[in-house]
């Protein structure tokens, strides 16, 4: 009998809930349909895969039954039931640690935003009965054990957990062999709450629609209802009966609350946003409606309802190895899986929803199902399907496709990246980048329509941020040209880019490689040839002051205003140098540096004359030079305290 203590997070959790100031305090009904539906979900489940239990689909319920009078709700079900175990473990304790941990982390312990945004984004369940109770009590019985057991909670400050004699549902005359009572003891009316109106008939009728239509077991509810009464025959000629008032007697009958059909067999034109926006929302627990809703059908060599959403917001675990892919896979309106990651692709991890075919058997096991011919040809459609409605809406919703790229762009550009660029075709329409002309999210397929009639390459820049990048000094000459450049400021951009190397046959070029053909006549050329043969020895001088820095120390026609610029030879470029080197267990790459020197720029004659004068001067210049293209780049430089030095020496 002992009052047991609820773990530390459970406890925290329970707190918001008690205290919450959640709105939506009606979702517990909801809540607690569904896990009486998980429940049976689980028996009857095993039901199919063992011919002896002697269930049958009829036989399950899950039933509502309010008690006006003492202000108590019961949600019983007929499903599986707990052990003592299971109750100690699913009830004393959250399955959703996570959540709390991302509390912590995120530090706003008293921001009710982001409690709301917990509840919406953990449906924490059963913890949501503490929204409208002072108590609640749970009578379960395992199917098989014939032992029944009661939790009970007043709130945070603990629970007690024991035998029960009696079986769930026992207290309203209604025993179930196996499954699991929730009694919820009301809380007092406020002036803003009435929490009297979950024992109305009408508001649990209107909840159990709006929320739980589409549970695939009756919902029901024992109600009261009048009829008149048949009176026998009487004597005739007695006409004083035709005046008479008919009389009415109250009967019960029990009704059952919810259509059963699930959502995604429904006609489209029966269902509107609104019925698929509530159904996202508490079927994969977000707060927040869908970005996109994907409802399909399909009839013939493979047959399926698909039932995909995009969500608006990117999950809190999203980007960590945390969060799990996959949809819910269910054979005949029966689910099989609750997370089927084969169904779809990484790349497009982000998409939530529901699979139903009858092609696949029951009892077929994971490791099956991976080689499932049926479930590949599936696959390989809803992938087509995704990628056609986010390129429909990236050509009719413009705002929302960007609102969904900054959200889940960087997992296509991952998609891009990985499996040596075998899923270009798929993702390349879906990519943008942030433009130099435009001042905005564009795709490729746009860049390419802008492209000059000279213009050879899809130019790009890459840095550490949209505002960085622009200034880079290796992008005036381009923009000098009217060129557009696409700005790389992603970690993977330019390792994707790599993979692109092409789209629809025109190259990727970065502003910092070596031959940008900016379009130079043969004379221009030829004078660029001679200055550079005029300053071999200076640029040799001045690589041998670098020593193993950079690999070479060159004359350039890209910059404009500025004097130098770090650009690379070979495969790795200084960004791609950085966020290797930042990896866990990153190799030490180097890219391989070329310092440039502005061939218009006054700084060269400096350079010349100190080269004849003064060979110290020659030195210093040259290395503060390479540390401010250092730092242009966004790179550190080895040795501030010298690089001051230097400086401060040339203003004496
Ligand atoms: P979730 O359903 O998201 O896992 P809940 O807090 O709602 O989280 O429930 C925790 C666990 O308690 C469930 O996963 C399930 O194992 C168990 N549980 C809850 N309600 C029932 C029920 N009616 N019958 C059997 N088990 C249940």
């Amino acid at each position: 009998m002992a009052k047991k203590q609820f773990q530390a997070e459970s406890k925290k959790l329970l707190d918001m809930m008690i205290n919450s100031i959640y709105t939506h305090k009606e979702i517990f009904l909801r809540e607690l349909i569904s896990n009486g539906s998980d429940a049976i979900d689980k028996l009857y489940y095993r039901s199919l895969e063992d011919q002896n239990t002697g269930i049958s689909r009829d036989d399950f319920s899950i039933q509502v039954e309010p008690d006006k009078e003492n202000r108590i709700l019961r949600i019983i079900d007929n499903g599986m039931g707990m052990s003592r175990d299971e109750m100690e473990e699913n009830l004393g304790t959250i399955a959703h640690s996570g959540s709390l941990e991302f509390k912590k982390n995120s530090g706003s312990e008293k921001d009710t935003d982001a409690d709301i945004d917990i509840i919406g984004q953990f449906g924490v369940g059963f913890y949501s009965a503490f929204m409208v109770s002072d108590k609640v009590v749970v009578i379960s019985r395992q199917f098989g054990s014939g032992a029944s057991y009661q939790w009970a909670s007043e709130g945070a400050d603990g629970y007690t957990l024991d035998p029960s004699d009696s079986q769930p549902g026992e207290d309203i005359g209604k025993p179930q062999d196996h499954g699991t009572e929730i009694i919820l003891y009301l809380k007092e009316d406020t002036p803003d709450e009435k929490y009297t109106t979950y024992t109305e008939e009408y508001t649990i009728r209107q909840l159990v629609k709006r929320y739980s239509d589409y549970i695939r077991y009756p919902v029901t509810m024992t109600v009261e209802k009048q009829r008149p009464v048949e009176k026998p025959e009487e004597n005739e000629g007695d006409d004083d009966d035709e005046n008479k008032e008919p009389e009415y007697e109250t009967y019960v009958e029990v009704d059952v609350l919810n259509s059963m059909v699930p959502i995604w067999k429904k006609k489209k034109s029966e269902l509107s946003k609104d019925d698929y926006n509530s159904f996202y929302k508490s079927k994969f627990m977000d707060f927040n409606d869908p970005a996109k809703v994907i409802h399909t059908s399909v009839e013939g060599v493979t047959t399926y309802d698909a039932l995909l959403f995009i969500p608006s917001r990117p999950p809190y675990d999203y980007y960590t190895k945390e969060y799990e892919k996959g949809l819910q896979l269910y054979s005949s309106g029966v689910l099989i899986m609750e997370k089927c990651p084969d169904l779809i692709p990484d790349y497009f991890s982000f998409v939530k929803g529901i699979v139903d075919s009858p092609d696949l058997s029951l009892n077929i096991s994971r490791e099956m199902l991976q080689h499932d011919r049926q479930l590949k040809a599936i696959a390989k459609r809803l992938e087509k399907k995704i990628k056609n409605e986010l390129l429909d809406m990236q050509k009719k919703q413009r705002e929302d496709y960007e609102a969904f790229f900054k959200n889940f762009g960087l997992q296509l550009k991952f998609g891009v990246y990985t499996d040596f660029g075998q899923n270009k075709e798929m993702l390349q329409d879906l990519l943008m980048y942030y433009s130099s002309t435009e001042k905005k999210l564009v795709t490729l397929k746009e860049y390419e329509e802008r492209m000059k009639d000279d213009q050879k390459y899809i130019y790009y820049a890459a840095g550490a941020g949209i505002d960085k990048v622009d200034k880079l000094p290796q992008t005036e000459q381009l923009k000098d040209k009217g060129y557009e450049i696409l700005y790389m400021t992603d970690d993977v951009d330019e390792f994707a880019v790599q993979m692109l190397r092409e789209y629809d046959g025109k190259e990727f070029k970065s502003v910092s490689a070596e031959d940008l053909d900016l379009g130079e006549s043969d004379e221009e050329k030829k004078a660029g040839e001679k200055q550079a043969e005029e300053n071999k020895d200076l640029l040799a001088e001045m690589k041998e002051i670098l020593g193993d820095k950079v690999s070479e120390v060159r004359l350039t026609h890209r910059l404009k205003s500025h004097p130098v610029c770090l650009t690379t030879k070979g495969a790795v470029s200084m960004e791609m140098e950085k966020v290797l080197n930042a990896m866990p267990n990153g190799a030490d790459v180097k890219a391989e540096r070329v310092l440039e020197i502005n061939a218009g720029h006054e700084i060269l004659g400096t350079l010349q004359k100190a080269q004849k004068e003064d060979k110290e001067k020659l030195a210093s210049y040259t290395k503060v030079l390479y540390d401010q293209a250092l730092l242009i780049e966004g790179l550190s430089i080895d040795d501030p305290v010298s690089f001051c030095t230097e400086i401060c020496k040339m203003m004496k």
